[in-house]
């Protein structure tokens, strides 16, 4: 999306070009407020706010911002260089202290399903957007700070965010944008120097802990809920103008706005989706929350709440303690929930277009779009040249259901799968432990593989070999493929947890080390095996690692 330069904005680039790289050469260009209708209401208090997108907020400042990460990838994305990352006013300003000018922050209103129920409104409760940079490739970023106080959408909350949450947040975004899934950035992640009183499992155990601000970026923070909300008042001139908006934003090559249009709009929304979600599937993320209000309409990962990464590889698995009962939001049913979530932005958009064909055509591509994604990924994690129904089929069904068997940490498997060879002579000759041997780090309890259990998994290891060498793809060739695919290092929920115990005692630095480390998440990096290592045993049921809840 490239972004036509208005006179204006030239003159103020030109005065920019001389301090390039300073907070002061940023570009404001604040589209979503200037283009669309806001609350008149000025005061910043809870409240319903109908007839409106967005609420102008003002940050509330905190005494004693510092800043412990940034990112220099999304720095360079917003032409923010190291040095300014680094000054005083970098961390004034996305703590929230401090507005530069052409900032005009606001928090926008949003609905959402929320387990699967309507919630009406929620709205940006705790995320403040300052303004919408355009950077030097003509890009638009918003530039959003969560945590940074209460507005109109806080309901009942303090509008604050905590320092567990914080470095969950920043360090998930870059480790997935680094793995290569849609998500929105994080620029950086200061403490505010104020203790915030939270709850973390709602059990009557409330602590004071430290309040942190993360800098978001993405090109747009809009949910499936912005448009719900106005469908579900029947503001529908208001829905039509937001989605104008969208269109002409996001989606430029779509063209005039029509029902034909919309349709196709939704078309896309459903693609993005679905390619999102395949990510998900391949790295062994699992989101947590995906309400209505938690998906983008640019399909990119949003609000990292309780989310969390398969260990052993179980489809059941939910990390957010608030869905452990009905584990709505567990990693196999991923896609479904999507579908479901697809479907809800559908009825909210249904009034644009009057006809339900179109709607269900996309629906339906969604399902295609993700079936085959989904085949393609799975072929590719298995080093396949492309997914062939009649052997991959099977293959693939019998590993996922031997893989749940016994604990196996997913990615740790694959991983070491890349290093089977099918083309050695000797693996004909091999016994069933000599074939599983390269696997077997990949196992938390090695008593659970029962002689059962280990003639089906070497069984399956002769067919994968087999199907390997029906491949024209050399070893080499299919190892490198492969571990393009499946990551080496992951965001481990033991890992975050580290980065946060030794950041709550004042040492910071592990934030650092965990964000170089994912940086790479695809090479070996010697020296750094200990990061992949499977999750050690005190992590098993410890809050944070196995557990998590939405207090945040
Ligand atoms: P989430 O479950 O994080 O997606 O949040 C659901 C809704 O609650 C959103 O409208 C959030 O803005 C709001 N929310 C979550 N935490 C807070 C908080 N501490 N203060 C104000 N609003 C919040
Ligand atoms: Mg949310």
């Amino acid at each position: 999306m490239k972004y036509m330069q208005s006179a204006g904005l030239t003159a103020t680039r030109q005065a920019a070009t001389q301090s390039s790289g300073g907070l002061d050469a940023l570009i404001f260009d604040n589209r979503f407020t200037d283009q669309l209708p806001g609350d008149p209401d000025p005061v910043n208090r809870r409240r319903q706010v109908p007839d409106a997108c967005y609420s102008l907020v003002a940050p509330t400042p905190v005494n004693a911002p510092q800043l412990a990460a940034y990112s220099r990838e999304v720095a360079d994305l917003v032409d923010l260089s190291p040095e300014t990352c680094q000054s005083k006013e970098f961390t004034e300003v996305f703590t929230g202290n401090r507005l530069l000018p052409g900032m005009k922050p606001f928090a926008m209103c949003y609905g959402g399903h929320q387990f699967g129920n309507w919630a009406g409104q929620l709205g940006d409760g705790r995320a403040i957007n300052l303004g919408e940079v355009i950077n030097t490739h003509g890009d638009r970023l918003i530039l959003q700070l969560k945590g940074a106080g209460p507005t109109p959408y806080s309901r009942n909350a303090d509008g604050l965010a905590v320092l567990r949450s914080s470095i969950r947040e920043f360090l998930c975004s870059e480790a997935m944008f680094h793995l290569g899934v849609p998500t929105t950035r994080a620029l950086s992640l200061t403490l505010t120097g104020e203790k915030v009183e939270r709850d973390m499992f709602y059990d009557g155990h409330p602590k004071m802990e430290p309040g942190a601000v993360v800098c978001r970026v993405a090109p747009s923070f809009l949910r499936f809920g912005n448009f719900q909300i106005h469908a579900a008042r029947g503001e529908i001139d208001l829905l039509k103008k937001l989605v104008d908006y969208t269109i002409a934003t996001d989606f430029p090559d779509l063209g005039k706005p029509s029902a034909r249009t919309y349709a196709q709009w939704f078309d896309d929304v459903c693609r993005r989706t679905a390619e999102m979600i395949v990510h998900w599937m391949r790295v062994g993320f699992v989101h947590g929350v995906m309400n209505t209000d938690n998906m983008s309409i640019l399909g990119l990962t949003i609000d990292y709440g309780p989310y969390g990464w398969l260990e052993n590889y179980d489809p059941t698995w939910t990390p957010n303690t608030t869905d452990a009962v009905g584990r709505r939001y567990r990693f196999g049913h991923q896609p479904a929930v999507a579908h479901w979530n697809l479907v809800q932005l559908a009825n909210a958009i249904y009034p644009l277009i009057g006809e339900i064909d179109p709607l269900q055509t996309a629906l339906d591509h969604y399902a295609h779009a993700y079936q085959s994604g989904w085949q393609e990924m799975m072929a590719g994690k298995l080093g396949f040249t492309r997914y062939e129904p009649h052997s991959d089929q099977a293959l693939i069904t019998d590993l996922l259901a031997i893989l749940a068997q016994a604990e196996t940490d997913m990615t740790i498997f694959f991983r070491r799968l890349a290093g089977l060879d099918g083309h050695d002579p000797a693996a004909e000759e091999k016994t069933d432990d000599e074939l599983m041997a390269p696997l077997m780090e990949a196992y938390y309890v090695p008593d659970q593989l029962t002689t059962d259990l280990r003639r089906q998994t070497a069984d399956w290891i002769r067919r994968y070999m087999t199907r390997t060498r029906q491949d024209d793809m050399l070893p080499a060739a299919r190892r490198t493929r492969m571990n393009a695919v499946n990551p080496k290092y992951v965001l481990r929920n033991y890992l975050a947890q580290l980065a946060i115990d030794k950041a709550e005692a004042g040492d910071v630095t592990m934030i650092d080390e965990l964000l170089e480390l994912l940086r790479h998440p695809y090479d070996e990096q010697p020296g750094k095996e200990g990061f992949a290592a499977k999750r050690p045993d005190w992590a098993r049921h410890r809050p944070g690692c196995s557990m998590l809840s939405c207090s945040s």
